[in-house]
């Protein structure tokens, strides 16, 4: 078997979004002096769908969601001929030719991200040429079925927010996670909004129910160590990016400070970005995405690192890149889940472009013994309000 032809498409989302609402998330251009509302920058309405074929007609779909277009270019001026002509089975030579072969300028970021998707098509080639899913190939299951959070919970008026709760609580999720609306900028007052927001999601859901706390980069050092002591009677499963994903020694520091486990991940990259976090003991949770992190292949390797550091891994978004580890990882206790709403920061758009996503069901995903590869088509449906730019 061999690579024939690769194609990267970017499809641009064109049909109907829900403006964030309300404080909405903190985040990390919230300190950065803005004339328009900083959310923008961190919305991701359009996404980057790579097939790549075979000479015996299997198509593996791979994706990423990382600055499209730039993915995009890399892998049509760059990756592409690195795997054309090549044996999909051969994918760690594949991953180490294009990881050292982009090494001068890429690593991290947008260029680690592009590799990622070619890296998920290999896979989803894989799986069917062997007619398994992907999990089978990778330590098979290790759970009946995969519990996971509700993640979405921004920071909205707070009776909408406890009504949010109160419904997915009663469609069985068992753990929920929620976004502050406020950060350093908008000083005591947000401290105390903040904690108000806490207090409202606690009351519904209970003490028995996990509840995690989402800052996506919006706070720092200084206003993190003056929040976590106040949030620990709230008993939060985790606080997830305090501070900018560089900020690794503010990460360490805050993992020490509390009761309170910090998490991250998402924006991290490659083996030796989350050797460096567990070596500093940064995070308590590691959160990558297997479509930035480096695909299957690195994904694969980190939640060995995880294991032998006892630190769970639980990934960035759900969806069925990740599932597959998940499923697959005794390190890997949940999964994230964004669930279908209409299309509004843009976690929901896979659901737009991708069919064979699974749906939650009273609080847990199941994944198929018989679907080869990752198990997902590109849907039909709304083809209509996507521009596809090919
Ligand atoms: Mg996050």
């Amino acid at each position: 078997m061999k690579i024939k032809a690769v194609r990267a498409r970017v499809f641009e989302w064109k049909g109907k979004t829900v403006p964030p609402q309300g404080n909405f998330c903190s985040n990390a251009m919230d300190l950065v002096y803005s004339k328009s509302e900083t959310m923008s920058t961190f919305r991701f309405h359009s996404w980057t769908v790579v097939e790549i074929e075979t000479d015996n007609g299997i198509v593996g779909l791979g994706n990423v969601a990382l600055a499209p277009k730039i993915a995009k270019a890399i892998i049509d001026e760059y990756l592409a001929a690195m795997v054309i002509g090549e044996d999909p089975w051969d994918y760690e030579y594949l991953w180490q030719k294009m990881y050292r072969g982009t090494h001068a300028w890429g690593r991290k970021g947008v260029a680690m991200a592009a590799i990622s998707a070619i890296d998920l098509a290999i896979w989803d080639i894989l799986g069917k040429s062997v007619n398994k899913p992907v999990f089978k190939l990778l330590g098979g299951r290790t759970k009946e079925k995969i519990p996971c959070y509700y993640s979405k919970l921004y920071r909205t008026d707070l009776n909408e927010m406890q009504k949010e709760a109160q419904t997915f609580l009663d469609q069985g999720f068992k753990a929920f996670k929620m976004r502050f609306g406020y950060g350093p900028a908008h000083l005591q007052q947000g401290v105390v909004e903040n904690l108000k927001s806490v207090a409202a999601v606690r009351e519904v859901i209970g003490d028995d129910t996990d509840l995690m706390l989402e800052c996506y980069m919006g706070w720092n050092l200084e206003y993190a160590k003056r929040m976590l002591p106040k949030l620990e009677k709230y008993a939060p499963r985790w606080l997830e990016e305090p501070v900018i994903a560089d900020d690794i020694d503010g990460y360490a520091e805050l993992n020490q400070l509390t009761s309170i486990p910090i998490s991250g991940g998402e924006h991290e990259f490659s083996l030796y970005g989350f050797k460096q976090l567990l070596d500093r003991k940064a995070v308590s949770v590691v959160q990558y995405d297997t479509n930035r992190v480096g695909g299957i292949t690195a994904a694969h390797k980190i939640n060995a690192l995880c294991e032998a550091y006892s630190v769970p891994v639980i990934p960035h978004a759900g969806q069925m890149h990740n599932y597959h580890l998940t499923m697959s990882t005794l390190a890997s206790p949940m999964s994230e889940y964004f669930p279908m709403f209409d299309v509004e920061v843009g976690n929901e758009l896979f659901y737009y472009i991708f069919d064979g996503e699974p749906v939650a069901k009273d609080g847990f995903i199941q994944l198929d013994d018989n679907t080869p590869g990752l198990g997902l088509t590109l849907k039909t449906e709304f083809l209509k309000d996507f521009n596809i730019i090919e």
